[in-house]
């Protein structure tokens, strides 16, 4: 990967995001976009919509979700300790142990999740204990509420310690890949094809609050008026001990971007992308979704009066945990994936399944 946009990337990774709380991951976005696009604008939700070529035709919109999970805070106790409540599908027996920042008005907060040790457990606590979201909380060293206080504030959020991981093989591990890593496909296609003279009108959104129920997708959808869009978020890879193939699929990190089928995936773009894929010499998997997906594509295909959905999806072991773990190779496969099949969209393309 290019050294600018990996550093994007890493910068993105480093920006809190929660569902909500997107701006300084939006300012990124912005500050990065703005030289390649004709215009980027953000609406009052805080969708951030990038465009090239505005007048072509068909309008295309691409889209990536920027909120992350995490969490939020609820109560303080007397003792100073901090009770949160869940931005998202947040599994709670990955909390106990991990460390937090809170982003507070006055900047930035360390915190750990604290649990009691497992000598002190009782028996039945360490066959397993079910972990509840409002029995734990987040110890920042404050000696009482008072305390507490000076820093931090109630309805302030929580995020995961942020920043990349790096491991083996070009893959990278930290919070937040869902969907930073869907962010930065579709400006990094944006980019790519600022150099291509494309026929149609790209519309590259950082859509907001999508872990709430896809609610910046809807909205940006709305106001783009697109007649195909194009999701891009991760998947399940399903290449670690314990996970049902029968289930998901054979999906594995590192061999290419996922190219979904199914009721929400309209048939002609569906195509269009593998053709893509397959003149370009790109590794691409496929994943079937027998239902309406829960990323953007679904708020996008039935926005107005229907729009063309296709859904692109980054292989992701670790969903929703603190160690989120994708490829840098999946990600640049995946813009070079849009950027090739959005080129080839044309006035004349007919989208309508017949
Ligand atoms: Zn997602």
């Amino acid at each position: 990967m290019r050294k600018e946009s990996r550093q994007f990337f890493e910068n993105l990774l480093h920006a809190p995001s929660l569902s909500g709380f997107e701006q300084p991951l939006q300012r990124v976005v912005r500050d990065w976009v703005s030289p390649f696009a004709d215009q980027v604008t953000t609406d009052v939700n805080g969708n951030v919509i990038a465009a090239l070529n505005s007048t072509g035709s068909p309008r295309v919109m691409l889209a990536g979700h920027c909120d992350q999970i995490g969490l939020m805070i609820q109560h303080i106790t007397d003792e100073g300790y901090v009770q949160f409540s869940a931005v998202g599908g947040i599994d709670a027996g990955v909390m106990p142990g991990v460390r937090v920042f809170i982003h507070s008005r006055q900047g930035l907060v360390n915190g750990v999740i604290g649990r009691k040790p497992i000598h002190l457990q009782t028996a039945e606590e360490r066959r397993g204990e079910k972990f509840e979201m409002h029995k734990l909380w987040v110890d920042i060293g404050a000696s009482s509420k008072q305390d507490a206080l000076k820093r931090v504030e109630i309805g302030d959020p929580i995020s995961f310690e942020l920043g990349p991981f790096p491991l083996q093989g070009n893959l990278l591990a930290g919070a937040g890949m869902d969907d930073k890593a869907g962010v930065f496909v579709v400006m990094e296609a944006l980019r790519l094809l600022s150099r291509r003279k494309p026929k149609c009108a790209v519309f590259s959104v950082s859509t907001v609050q999508e872990e709430l129920g896809l609610r910046g997708a809807r909205t940006a959808a709305y106001a783009v008026d697109p007649q195909v869009g194009i999701a891009v978020d991760v998947t399940f890879a399903t290449d670690y001990p314990g996970v049902d193939k029968a289930q998901i699929g054979d999906i594995r990190v590192g061999k290419g971007p996922v190219i979904a089928r199914g009721p929400n995936i309209n048939p002609v773009l569906h195509d269009l992308l593998v053709a893509a894929a397959e003149k370009k010499k790109l590794p691409w998997q496929t994943e079937a979704v027998s239902r309406a997906t829960g990323t953007d594509a679904n708020a996008i295909q039935i926005s107005r009066e229907g729009v063309a959905a296709g859904l692109v999806s980054i292989p992701n072991r670790y969903m929703h945990t603190a160690i989120e773990l994708i490829s840098l190779k999946d990600l640049e496969n995946t813009a070079a994936l849009l950027a090739e099949t959005v080129a080839s969209i044309t006035p004349d393309t007919d989208f309508t399944p017949l």
